[in-house]
C-alpha cells in the first residue's frame, strides 16, 4: 500500500502519516512511496494503541527509534531552553523549547503509553512531566494555579462549598485482582519518580487522569479503620469498584462486597477483570450474575457501569478511571472549605525522626501547617504534610490523603481528626477538655421493626433451607405479639470471616451460622467489636434460638443515639408547606426517621421530628456526610443560617 492510500483509509492527511513515520525513524521520499512491512506494522500499532488494544510483542520499531535517537543525540547538541512556561503545547514546539529532538519526545511519551504525533497538542500536565523528565527548568503554572486557588479558599471566611475528589475503595473476592489493579494504577498513574519524589505508602493515593480529573484510591481493601469509621455512621469512600474475575464469576466475597457497598450507600462500578484469559461469553456470564444481585448493567438498560479490564496488562483501565470520574461528577461531591478541617485517620505509625505520624483524609476544611488539632485521645500541632506523590505540601484540601506529623501521641486508625483553636488544644493536652459533640456514639440500624441478621451456611441448599425457615418465622413473629421481623442483611456460603463480623458490627446484626466455623481472626474481631455469633449444626435448634432472641428484643428499652450533625446554609419559607432548613451534613447521616435538636451559639433552641427529608428535590431516606439536604421539622420553624442541627435515632439499647 502507498502512503496516500493508507492515509485515505485512516481519514487523515498524507502529511500526518509521513510525520508519524518520520517520528518512528522511517524515511520516505513522498506520499507516493510504498509502505514497507515494518512501517506498516509501526502505523498499525499506533492505531491499536489509540483504540486501547494491548501491545502484543516488543515492537521492532522502538529499537529502530532508539538507534536513531542515539545517532541524533551525537549530532545535535542543542542548547537547553531557559525557564519554560508550562502550557498546552504542540509536540514539535515542546520538543524545540526543551531542546530535544522530536523523536526523543515521541519515544518518552510512548514509554508512558501516550501515542502522539508531531502535531499533537500536549496537555499542560504532560508538558510538565516532559520538562521534569528532560530536566528543563520551568515555571510550574499548573502547580502554582492549584496552590493559589486553595490559598485563596483557605482564607475565605464562612461557608465555602467546593468540589472535592472522589475517594474510591476497591472490593471483591480474594484473587480476583484487587491488588494487581491498585498496583497497576499506582505504577502507571502516580509516576512519582518523574515528579522527584518517592511513592509514599499511605494506605491511600491520589492519581491524575490527564485532562479529566483526579481520583483518590484507598489501597488497603477491608481496612480496619473503615469499620471503625463506618460504626460512627460516617464513611471515607464515595464509590466502590467491585472487581470480578471473568473466569471465576461472582463468588461469596463478591456478594459480601456488594452487600457492604449497598449498606453504605456506595454506588458500584464493576470491573470485570482478567479478560486477557477469559472469553466474551464469560464476560457476559458475569453480567448475568450481577443481575441476580440487583445490579443491572448499563448495556442491559440498567445503571451499573461494567468495564472489562485486564489489571495485569492494563487493558481497559483508562476507561475504568474515566467511568469513576463520570460517576463522581454525577454525585457532585462537595466539601465545606470554610469550616475547620476535619477528617479521619486511616493508618498511623511511629517514624524515626518524626515521631508519631498518621495518614489523614479530611472531609471538610483546609488543614494547614501550624494548625492545632485534636484527634481521638490525643492532640497536636501539624508540623509537616507529605502527599502520596512524596511531596511536601503546606496545606491539604478535602479528600486528598496526606501523611501528617505533629501528634503528641500515636493516634489510632479510624480516629476522628479536627482542627481546633490553640486554647482547645491546650485544654485537651491538660486533659480538661469535656467530651464535645464531635465524638458522638453512632450506630447504623434498620427500622425499629427489623432485627438485622447475617446468615452463613456450608452449602447453597442449607442456605436456602435456612432462609426459608427464617422467613416463615419472621411472618409469624410480625403478626404475633413480638411484632418484629428478621431482616437478612447478608446470606452466604462459607465460614464466618472478618468481613462478616465487620458487616455485623456496622449493621448491629446478629450473626448465625449453620454447619460452619468461625475463622480465628474473625473470632478476635468479634470480641473486639462485641458482635453476637451463634453457630448451630441443626437447623431447627437455630430457628428455636431465633424465636427466643426475637422475644427478648421485644422488651428492650430504646435509647436515642446521635447519628449525624449538620449546619444550616439556607432557610426557605415556602407558602402552604412551611419553613425548610437547607443543610449541609457535616458528620454521620440524617435519616427520615430521625428527630433533631437545634443549637444556636451552642445553646439548645428547639427540637422535633424530621418531616420530609429531601435531597435535590427528591424525597430520600438518608443523607450522608458531605451532602446537602432540606427538611421540615414538626414543632420548629424558627430557622436561621448557621444553626447547628443534630440528628438522633431511637435504637435498641445495647446490652
Ligand atoms: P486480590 O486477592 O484480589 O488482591 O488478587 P491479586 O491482585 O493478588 O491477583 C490474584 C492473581 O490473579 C495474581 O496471580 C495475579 O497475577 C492474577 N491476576 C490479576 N489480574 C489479572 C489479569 O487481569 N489477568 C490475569 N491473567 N491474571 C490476573
Amino acid at each position: 500500500m502507498r502512503i496516500y492510500e493508507y492515509a485515505k483509509k485512516r481519514k487523515v492527511s498524507s502529511k500526518e502519516i509521513l510525520e508519524v513515520l518520520e517520528g518512528g525513524g522511517f524515511d520516505f521520499a513522498s506520499h507516493m512511496a510504498m509502505l514497507t512491512p515494518e512501517a506498516m506494522e509501526f502505523l498499525e500499532k499506533g492505531e491499536k494503541e489509540k483504540r486501547g488494544e494491548p501491545e502484543k510483542k516488543k515492537p521492532v520499531q522502538k529499537q529502530a527509534l532508539e538507534k536513531k535517537i542515539k545517532k541524533e543525540e551525537k549530532v545535535e547538541e542543542k542548547e537547553v531552553a531557559k525557564k519554560l512556561v508550562i502550557r498546552p503545547m504542540v509536540l514539535s514546539d515542546a520538543a524545540q523549547e526543551m531542546g530535544q529532538p522530536v523523536t526523543a519526545v515521541i519515544l518518552v511519551l510512548l514509554k508512558w503509553g501516550i501515542v502522539a504525533n508531531i502535531n499533537q497538542v500536549l496537555a499542560e500536565d504532560v508538558v510538565q512531566r516532559l520538562a521534569e523528565y528532560f530536566e528543563v527548568e520551568f515555571e510550574a503554572a499548573l502547580e502554582k494555579k492549584r496552590v493559589e486557588t486553595f490559598e485563596k479558599k483557605a482564607v475565605v471566611e464562612g461557608k465555602e462549598l467546593q468540589e472535592r475528589l472522589p475517594v474510591v475503595v476497591v472490593m471483591g473476592h480474594v484473587d480476583h485482582g484487587k491488588t494487581t489493579l491498585l498496583d497497576f494504577i499506582r505504577r502507571t498513574r502516580v509516576a512519582s519518580r518523574e515528579r522527584g519524589g518517592i511513592t509514599q505508602h499511605l494506605g491511600a493515593y491520589e492519581v491524575e487522569v490527564p485532562g479529566k480529573g483526579r481520583i483518590v484510591f484507598l489501597d488497603t481493601p477491608g481496612h480496619e479503620a473503615f469499620s471503625k469509621i463506618r460504626m460512627r455512621g460516617s464513611r471515607v469512600a464515595d464509590i466502590a469498584v467491585l472487581v470480578v474475575a471473568a473466569d471465576d464469576g461472582i463468588m461469596p466475597q463478591t456478594v459480601e462486597a456488594i452487600n457492604h457497598a449497598k449498606f453504605m450507600g456506595l454506588p458500584i462500578v464493576v470491573a470485570i477483570n482478567k479478560i486477557d484469559k477469559a472469553s466474551s461469553s464469560q464476560i457476559e456470564a458475569v453480567k448475568q450474575q450481577l443481575v441476580r444481585h440487583e445490579l443491572l448493567p448499563e448495556d442491559w438498560g440498567g445503571d451499573v457501569v461494567c468495564v472489562p479490564i485486564s489489571a495485569k496488562l492494563g487493558q481497559g483501565i483508562d476507561h475504568l478511571l474515566e467511568m469513576i470520574l463520570l460517576q463522581s461528577q454525577i454525585m457532585e461531591l462537595k466539601a465545606d472549605t470554610g469550616i475547620a478541617a476535619q477528617g479521619y485517620v486511616l493508618e498511623s505509625k511511629l517514624e524515626k525522626g518524626r515521631g508519631p505520624v498518621a495518614t489523614l483524609i479530611c472531609q471538610h476544611g483546609v488543614a494547614k501547617i501550624g494548625d492545632f488539632f485534636i484527634c481521638g485521645d490525643t492532640q497536636g500541632r501539624i508540623s509537616s504534610f507529605v502527599d502520596s506523590f512524596g511531596r511536601r505540601v503546606k496545606f491539604v484540601e478535602p479528600s486528598v490523603p496526606v501523611l501528617v506529623a505533629g501528634f503528641d501521641e500515636l493516634p489510632e486508625a479510624g480516629d476522628f481528626f479536627e482542627v481546633v483553636s490553640q486554647q482547645e488544644y491546650k485544654k485537651s493536652r491538660t486533659g480538661r477538655r469535656e467530651k464535645g459533640p464531635t465524638s458522638p456514639k453512632m450506630l447504623v440500624v434498620g427500622t425499629e421493626k427489623d432485627i438485622n441478621i447475617i446468615v452463613k451456611t456450608d452449602s447453597d441448599s442449607s442456605k436456602e433451607a435456612l432462609l426459608w425457615a427464617i422467613e416463615k418465622l419472621s411472618k409469624k413473629l410480625e403478626k404475633g405479639s413480638v411484632g418484629k421481623r428478621f431482616k437478612i442483611i447478608h446470606a452466604a456460603v462459607g465460614d464466618v470471616s472478618e468481613s462478616d463480623i465487620d458487616l455485623a458490627a456496622i449493621s448491629g446484626a446478629l450473626l448465625v451460622g449453620l454447619h460452619v466455623k468461625l475463622e480465628a481472626k474473625a473470632s478476635l474481631l468479634a470480641q473486639r467489636l462485641s458482635v453476637k455469633i451463634k453457630l448451630y449444626d441443626i437447623i431447627y435448634k437455630l430457628v428455636e434460638y431465633l424465636e427466643e432472641y426475637a422475644a427478648t428484643k421485644k422488651e428492650i428499652k430504646k435509647e436515642k443515639v446521635k447519628v449525624g450533625e449538620a449546619v444550616v446554609l439556607r432557610v426557605f419559607n415556602i407558602k402552604k408547606i412551611g419553613v425548610i432548613a437547607g443543610c449541609l451534613v457535616k458528620d454521620g447521616r440524617f435519616s427520615k426517621d430521625g428527630s433533631v435538636v437545634i443549637y444556636r451559639d451552642n445553646k439548645k433552641i428547639g427540637e422535633g421530628k424530621i418531616r420530609s427529608l429531601q435531597r435535590e428535590k427528591k424525597v430520600v431516606k438518608e443523607v450522608h456526610s458531605g451532602f446537602e439536604c432540606g427538611f421540615l421539622v414538626d414543632g420548629f420553624d424558627a430557622w436561621e443560617v448557621d444553626d447547628r442541627v443534630e440528628c438522633y435515632l431511637e435504637v435498641a439499647e445495647k446490652k
